[in-house]
């Protein structure tokens, strides 16, 4: 079951929103028009006003307040009855209370924009900074037995150049060939084990809780980029069981991947859809964009450990999405997207099947 506001176009839906904000000032305009001076019927434009802020721009709102306070003026003119007096004083109050409340508002738009995009960039800093301190890490370890190798390589190369060939020299270099190569892969193995981190702490929890709170973090993010987010959370799930900030470090991983994949595309083409669903013992969760897409040679590495396209990704992401989800019981896989792009999905247990257990 899906929630029905969700089914409605943004286009739609702010068209709608318009309409009925006419509407309502339309009303509150009649009222004052009819009431006599003594009725501040005016000061209600002020509710216009704090419902418009989450649909109007910056601009579009200074505007809207204009509007407000020009038709507060014309009902003055057109009141039939009532102390003239006590109209203008009215209407003094009235325009001051928009003035006020369209101040007011606007800052506090701004104040949440500034938070958001605050959070987004520290999503993404600590996303880099946790990276790089990986990445310069695992370079350092793997470095020693690989450059190990070469000097083993070589020296082999030069006992069986030799007339004879040193054969009990060349395999001692080759053993050590092979005890350094098992070094450097036990250490990534090692590494495998600590990106996945501590064992999941796993407790029960709402899903699309913790799917709409990490998606705040990124919302002012897609804002910037233009792009489109179109939110399709069941209503109806179970409670899921798992690590819930593991999870959201995945959502904020595989959100963010979306975000650029759309850089290419043109600005309106560019939407990301999630949706949660229960599947079987699990929820599933997916996350869909209209980006760059994946070609079909790239779907075996995605999920590989510093497999990249980006120039300045680390290819980690998903590597450590995988090991995250897997740690919860889960699954994680990506596919083509119905119009182009990708999507990705992943599983989490919901509550009931541990039970079960
Ligand atoms: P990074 O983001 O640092 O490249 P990831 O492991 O998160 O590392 O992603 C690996 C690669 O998978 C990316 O470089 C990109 O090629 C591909 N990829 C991931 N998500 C998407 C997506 N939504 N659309 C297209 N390609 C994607």
């Amino acid at each position: 079951m899906r929630t029905d506001r969700m089914h409605i176009s943004p286009r739609i839906q702010f068209s709608l929103k318009l309409a009925l904000m006419g509407v309502v000032m339309a009303a509150i305009f009649v009222a004052d028009t009819a009431t006599s001076y003594e009725v501040a019927a005016a000061v209600f434009y002020t509710v216009v006003i704090l419902t418009a802020v989450r649909v109007l721009s910056r601009r579009a709102l200074i505007a809207l307040a204009v509007i407000c306070i020009v038709m507060t003026a014309v009902s003055l003119a057109f009141t039939p009855h009532g102390n003239l007096r006590s109209g203008l004083i009215n209407m003094g109050i009235s325009i001051v209370a928009i003035v006020m409340t369209t101040y007011l508002v606007l800052k506090m738009e701004a104040a949440r924009t500034a938070a958001h995009e605050a959070q987004a960039h520290l999503m993404r800093i600590a996303r880099v900074k946790s990276m790089e301190a990986l990445t310069t890490s695992i370079a350092h370890e793997v470095n020693q037995p690989l450059a190990a190798i070469v000097t083993s390589g070589n020296a082999c190369q030069r006992w069986l150049g030799q007339e004879p060939p040193n054969l009990d020299k060349a395999r001692q270099a080759l053993d050590r060939i092979l005890s350094d190569a098992g070094r450097a892969s036990n250490i990534i193995a090692r590494v495998r084990s600590l990106t996945r981190g501590e064992p999941p702490h796993k407790s029960k929890f709402d899903f699309n809780k913790a799917i709409l709170e990490i998606i705040a973090l990124s919302q002012a993010e897609m804002e910037r980029n233009g792009i489109r987010l179109v939110m399709e959370l069941s209503p109806d799930l179970p409670l899921a069981i798992a690590d819930q900030i593991q999870i959201q470090q995945v959502v904020g991983n595989v959100v963010l991947n979306a975000i650029d994949a759309l850089a290419p595309v043109p600005a309106p083409m560019r939407s990301i859809r999630i949706t949660s669903e229960t599947r079987g013992n699990a929820i599933v969760l997916a996350v869909s964009d209209t980006g760059i897409g994946i070609p079909a040679e790239v779907y075996e590495h995605l999920f590989e450990a510093f497999w990249t396209t980006k120039e300045e990704g680390i290819g980690v992401g998903l590597s450590i999405s995988r090991a995250i989800i897997e740690a919860n019981g889960g699954q994680i896989w990506a596919a083509r997207g119905e119009h182009g792009g990708a999507v990705f999905r992943f599983s989490v247990p919901i509550a009931s099947q541990e039970k079960r257990q």
